[in-house]
């Protein structure tokens, strides 16, 4: 009887096998591309919705010069010319549509919690050893989205010095962090709009240039006070919190950046 009862169980098994492998071999296809987030339809100019803002954050450092892309969930003109400027960057057919191909890339680029390849929550979360995104101005989530969006510009800028390594020495910074260590009383840092950046194979003036093109309405490098060994990157003009107007704000004057020389 025992024997009978496990060639039965033996049988019932190798019988679900083929389905069990069929099934496996079919879901795959349509399984998630990514542990962040997937596309799930091709995006276009007049398409809207979350999975557009979400396209939005990622191309946000390909803005041209001088221009950002709104995060407003609508496909509009500028976002299409962002996804093409990041389909030339990345070799891929530049139609200024999002669809499979760009799709593929980003999945590559995009680690499972959303952030590019070569920056990390705890690269920009690192103000004052670490603070958990809580105090500053904004709640924690907005702060995180904030930085988010300034790795996704960061990760352009590296594409565009030629894949050169950038260094983050300063993130989002809390109050009492960014007081510590003297920063302006109402920083982009306290809104995770900002990143100090060092290189060690591009120079100091190569990255304040380039950052023009990358989404970043705030330069500060060589020849602004206090900024000769690292260059300010932020995306003030987006910044809807602080008490600056939204323009853009840019000097390294010994860069030929700023006043006159943008
Ligand atoms: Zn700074």
């Amino acid at each position: 009887m025992r024997v009978n009862t496990l060639k039965r169980v033996a049988v019932a098994f190798a019988l679900a096998l083929p389905g069990a492998a069929i099934a496996t071999v079919v879901a795959a296809p349509a399984a998630h591309a990514d542990g962040c987030y997937t596309w799930n339809r091709t995006l276009s100019q007049g398409r809207s919705g979350d999975d557009v803002r979400q396209l939005q954050i990622r191309v946000a450092g390909w803005a041209g010069y001088r221009d950002i892309v709104e995060n407003d969930g609508r496909y509009g003109p500028k976002t299409a010319a962002a996804v093409k400027r990041f389909q030339q960057a990345y070799g891929l057919r530049a139609d200024g549509i999002a669809g499979p191909q760009t799709f593929a890339k980003l999945y590559q680029l995009q680690d499972n919690d959303c952030t590019p390849a070569h920056f990390s929550y705890t690269e920009l979360d690192n103000g004052c050893g670490g603070s958990g995104w809580s105090g500053g101005p904004l709640s924690a989530n907005q702060t995180k989205q904030n930085a988010l969006r300034t790795m996704w510009k960061l990760e352009a800028l590296r594409r565009s010095l030629g894949d050169k390594p950038l260094n983050v020495s300063s993130g989002f910074r809390s109050r009492a962090c960014n007081n510590q260590v003297g920063g302006a009383s109402d920083s982009q840092h306290l809104y995770g709009n900002a990143a100090d950046v060092t290189s060690r194979t591009s120079s100091l003036c190569q990255v304040a240039r380039g950052a023009r093109n990358n989404g970043f309405s705030g330069i500060y490098g060589p020849g602004y006070p206090d900024h000769d060994d690292h260059v300010h990157v932020d995306s003030r003009r987006e910044n809807n919190s602080d008490s600056s107007s939204n323009t853009t704000s840019w000097s390294a004057p010994d860069c030929g950046v700023g006043a006159g020389n943008d």
